[in-house]
């Protein structure tokens, strides 16, 4: 029914193949184009939790992940004297670690492992222009390559330049008053394998994460009305973290000297994405170009792949394409909305300003790691499977192409 339809999907991260991996299996004809010259690996530790593990168990690629786990044990709030305050082992009631925890590039590496046979890749070209018509959407790439597609999908990320051309000033950015940098840095005989948190004065978290890589994860992230630091250059962006670390204790002048031969230091404002729609004709948006949650939720990766296997499963399902970009959006809005829901008082909450405030928040956090307090939270916390459940309803939809051992997972 669906079979020939020829779809662009233009992002290579992980909303975009995970997409593209599903509309194979449906009969789709799939182009990805990615705008870099090559994938990008960088990023850190992300999450893929309840129904996006249920997506990648189905896609066959889970064992690949937990292959790649960071090798995280739990979270630990830490002093300055980085003796922990509190700790969140992994595979407690109240953890931050998940059981799939995987460095960001290894999981862009996986999915386009997983869908390169099946899909066409294009590397260091972007679209231009778009033109609808009743029928199909002709593209306009910047390499000037001209192409007709039944349907293009917008996977772009946060920062995604298509979205203006379909959407114009329609999806706003809704900053969090966050800044946050990230970096890797060397790893030191002191490092173990603790996710490190330290809170410092004047709103400031400084975060060390272990990696399967042989190095550390370094993050900054610093409370700050809208300054339009993520335009500053590379350079100035690095003097900016490197005063901002200026007198915060604790491993800040490790991370500050680690700033002087970093290659992927990357300082961005923190904020979400907010589209009163996700669709115009034939073209539809998912991943962060769509709903951003931020990585406060720990959730933009779920999203990401949540909503790639719905959109798919849709549009494998309906044979008009409008049909089907509703049906996704009536599945997904919902679940979406919630995930952006930051609780009360976050983040401002645990970026004190004083030194009292500080010591309130390690007091608090104490108090929530203490043994009686997971005990209690335990008999609370349903099960994953249940957990799950409860987030967001998958279907089991028909794939043409799926393959045998597939129906089983
Ligand atoms: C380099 C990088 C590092 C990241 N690091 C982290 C991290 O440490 N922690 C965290 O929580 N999240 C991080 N993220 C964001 C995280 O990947 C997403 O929140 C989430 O996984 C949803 O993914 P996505 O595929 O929707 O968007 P993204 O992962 O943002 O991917 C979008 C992709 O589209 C490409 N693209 C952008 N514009 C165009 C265009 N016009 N034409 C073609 N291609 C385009 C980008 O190059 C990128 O490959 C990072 C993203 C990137 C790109």
């Amino acid at each position: 029914m669906t079979k020939s339809k020829k779809v662009l999907i233009s992002g290579a991260s992980i909303a975009g193949p995970t997409l593209a991996f599903w509309l194979a299996r449906a009969d789709f004809k799939v182009t990805v184009i990615e705008r870099s010259d090559a994938l990008r690996l960088g990023g850190q530790n992300i999450d893929i939790t309840g129904p996006a593990q249920k997506v990648v168990r189905k896609m066959g690629i889970e064992s690949d992940i937990r292959a790649a786990h960071t090798g995280e044990v739990g979270l630990q709030f830490v002093g300055s004297d980085n003796q922990p305050k509190a700790s969140f082992p992994k595979n407690k009631a109240l953890t931050w670690t998940q059981e799939l925890e995987i460095i960001r590039g290894d999981l862009v590496q996986i999915l386009y492992d997983s869908t390169k046979k099946d899909v066409t890749y294009h590397f260091g070209d972007w679209i231009e222009e778009l033109k609808q018509h009743s029928d199909q959407v002709n593209v306009t790439f910047n390499s000037g390559k001209k192409e007709t597609f039944d349907l293009v999908i917008l996977a772009e990320g946060i920062r995604s330049s298509t979205r203006e051309l379909v959407f114009g000033k329609e999806p706003v950015f809704d900053y969090v008053g966050l800044y946050m940098a990230y970096l890797t840095i060397p790893r030191e005989k002191s490092d173990n394998k603790w996710w490190r948190w330290y809170t410092a004065v004047k709103s400031r978290v400084l975060m060390l994460r272990p990696d399967n890589h042989g190095t550390m994860r370094a993050s900054v992230a610093f409370l700050e009305a809208e300054k339009g630091y993520e335009k500053l250059s590379p350079e100035e962006q690095k003097n900016l973290l490197k005063a901002k670390l200026k007198g915060a204790g604790w491993e800040a002048d490790r991370i500050s000297k680690a700033l002087d031969t970093s290659e992927d230091a990357y300082l961005d404002k923190v904020g979400q994405i907010k589209a009163p729609r996700w669709s115009d004709g034939r073209i539809a948006m998912i991943g962060d170009a769509a709903y951003c949650p931020t990585p406060l939720t720990g959730k933009g990766t779920t999203l990401a792949i949540v909503g790639a296997y719905l959109l798919a499963g849709e549009l494998a399902r309906h044979e008009n394409h409008e049909d089907a970009f509703a049906a996704y959006e009536k599945r997904m809005r919902p679940y979406v909305e919630e995930v952006q829901k930051l609780p009360p008082g976050i983040p401002w909450i645990v970026y004190p300003k004083t030194s009292v405030g500080v010591s309130v928040l390690n007091t608090f956090v104490g108090i929530f790691a203490s043994r009686p307090v997971q005990k209690l939270v335990s008999l609370f916390t349903p099960k994953t499977k249940e957990k799950s459940k409860q987030e967001i309803v998958l279907p089991n939809f028909k794939w043409h192409n799926l393959k045998a051992e597939d129906h089983h997972k």
